[in-house]
């Protein structure tokens, strides 16, 4: 490509909108252009990156059996009410209408539409087990779209779904999908943790996370540095922190007046003592009925886990009504003590010694509250939010808590949509059973601003050579000198023989300008036609990633170049 014939629309300025590296990069260096708010256009150098993540996407899922399609983004409501989602994506679901007033949505993901192909098309065990995927547009009306494309109301995703004959073959192509995912990642040059997680609104019954570490993530990530042990916050297993010093005496209970005083900081402030010496006690309603939720003070409620604990996903803090019908106080002076509602208390209530907590009426707490002398002890669960320093379940090692952005996901779905939606196939013996599913995704316009956020320095990016838009740029420093010029195009021409993406700036232009923009566009590597060293019939190969630079003869630039490259892209 000629830098000239090209797209390649580079600003100076940091675009204001832009808080991260790889969003301010993508913009200043002209991979994506905004149209409004999380609608992007992926100008030619961002296309091309995408193109290359799936491309990688395409070999390692070849390589494990799974096979591309491509199916319908709009579709009929009615196939999202049999699964039953359509209520539950809510307003994360982009809906439109025909001329006709039917109802429509844009697809956010696939498994409805998956499973009704293979619900139609297979009927025998001998047709299975199939495994389905496609790299296509998803539409999701985020609440915050922000990051560029990190976070978009549109946005590439591949998705796919995995259909075996029972649980052992689910189990099995789960974890080949498993392996795949670690390899695209690695190839695409990404240090991509799998976590453990969540299985939200996909249902079934087991989830890891592909996790890029960075400041900016909105996940939290739990991990031991002991064993390895790592997970998503809304589900990491934790032994909170013990905070109790020498045993204590247990003193006499009594009530304390304590006007307007609701927050655990106001009260330990008034109370003179620290937050972990509170029982904090939140109303929630569960199914409709009102529960008493505890922690101790220093300990957040993670809803995600209460909701597994109360097995049931219809969970919410009760209404000031229903709290005061509940525990005969208004808001804020909520407590175990003589409650008479069901309750449920997070692992850190235990062992807690005169523990302060809400007295059930208004204005008024209690001190020196112990279990089980004061109130019977409720249901014990882990439902608080992880924290440093929280013990490891799995080798009581120390838990660290760092940030992550998710760039794919894998599912094992069960058999929750292939029974909605009649995804059943007959066994060897004619009987009928349901297709044991899994589901797999990869953000890849979100993966191409993860590689960016790792891969970055003050000038510009640093493609890993792999998923570069071009390998090699070619900078002619004086297009005034004939002679130097055609040497250029005559190492730009060879190297395209040679099979190697370069891009010549033809422009005439500083060095300075030259040099900036490639850097900033972050081509991997730089052949400087330098009109001193080019008269010795030398040309200078510079590394984007460490600055190497190797003066070579002229006529060996091209081979020397091509090696440079492809020892880079070795398969990993
Ligand atoms: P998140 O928790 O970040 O909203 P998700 O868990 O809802 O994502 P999945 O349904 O697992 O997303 O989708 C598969 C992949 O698609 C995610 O791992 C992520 O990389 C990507 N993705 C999801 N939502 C967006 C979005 N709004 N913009 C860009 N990529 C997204
Ligand atoms: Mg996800």
């Amino acid at each position: 490509m000629r830098y000239t014939n090209g797209f390649f629309p580079t600003l100076k300025e940091i675009p204001q909108e832009a808080e991260i590296a790889s969003h301010q990069l993508m913009i200043r260096a002209g991979y994506i252009q905004k149209l409004s708010s999380g609608l992007y256009t992926y100008l030619p150098l961002g296309l091309r990156v995408i193109q290359k993540v799936q491309n990688i996407i395409r070999e390692e899922l070849g390589r494990c059996g799974a096979i591309e399609l491509l199916m319908p983004i709009l579709q009929p409501r009615e196939i999202w009410e049999r699964s039953g989602r359509y209520t539950l994506m809510g307003e994360l679901m982009m809906k439109c209408k025909n001329r006709e007033q039917k109802e429509f949505i844009l697809a956010p993901t696939h498994e409805e539409i998956v499973t009704d192909i293979v619900s139609r098309r297979v009927n025998s065990y001998k047709q299975l087990p199939l495994n389905f995927y496609q790299i296509q547009t998803k539409f999701r009306d985020e609440l915050r779209p922000r990051f560029g494309v990190v976070r978009a109301k549109e946005f590439i995703m591949k998705d796919g779904y995995s259909f075996d004959a029972d649980q052992e073959g689910a189990d099995k192509t789960y974890l080949d999908m498993y392996k795949a995912y670690e390899r695209i990642f690695k190839r695409c040059g990404l240090k991509a943790v799998p976590v453990r997680a969540d299985t939200g609104v996909m249902g079934g019954n087991e989830s890891h996370e592909f996790m890029v570490l960075a400041a900016s993530g909105e996940d939290g990530i739990a991990i031991c540095k002991g064993c390895g042990y790592a997970a998503n916050t809304e589900l990491a297993e934790r032994i909170p922190a013990s905070r109790e010093g020498g045993k204590e005496m247990p003193g006499a209970m009594s009530e304390v007046h304590t006007p307007e005083l609701r927050s655990v900081d106001e009260l330990a402030a008034f109370f003179k003592t620290d937050p972990h010496k509170f029982i904090k006690t939140m109303i929630y309603t569960a199914g409709g009925d009102p529960v008493a939720v505890l922690c101790r003070g220093d300990v957040d409620i993670n809803e995600v886990k209460l909701k597994r604990a109360l097995n049931t996903q219809d969970v919410a803090l009760a209404d000031p009504v229903t709290i005061e019908r509940a525990t005969g106080a208004p808001v804020g002076f909520a407590g175990p003590v003589g409650l008479k509602i069901r309750m449920i208390a997070d692992l850190s209530i235990h062992g807690i010694t005169n523990a302060v907590t809400g007295a059930n009426k208004k204005d008024t707490h209690v001190v020196n509250v112990n279990m089980p002398r004061d109130f019977k002890a409720p249901e014990f669960a882990d439902i608080g939010v992880v924290k440093a320093g929280d013990e490891c379940v799995k080798c009581q090692g120390t838990l660290d808590v760092q940030r992550g952005v998710e760039v794919g996901q894998v599912f094992k779905l069960g058999t929750k949509y292939s029974i909605t939606l009649d995804a059943t196939y007959l066994d060897k013996n004619g009987e009928k059973k349901p297709a044991v599913m899994g589901c797999y995704g990869i953000g890849v316009s979100r993966t191409v601003a993860a590689i960016i956020e790792q891969n970055n320095d003050e000038n510009g990016i640093v493609w890993p050579m792999a998923i570069a838009p071009y390998e090699v740029a070619v900078l002619p420093i004086s297009m005034k000198d004939e002679a130097l010029v055609s040497a250029a195009m005559g190492l730009y021409n060879a190297l395209q023989k040679l099979g190697i993406e370069a891009v010549i700036d033809d422009r005439e232009e500083s060095a300075g300008i030259k040099f900036k923009d490639a850097d900033l566009i972050g081509f991997p590597v730089k052949v400087i036609l330098g009109p001193k060293s080019f008269k010795e019939g030398n040309v200078e190969i510079k590394m984007r990633k460490d600055g190497k630079s190797t003066i070579v003869p002229c006529e060996e630039a091209a081979l020397k170049v091509r090696d440079l490259v492809n020892q880079e892209k070795l398969y990993v």
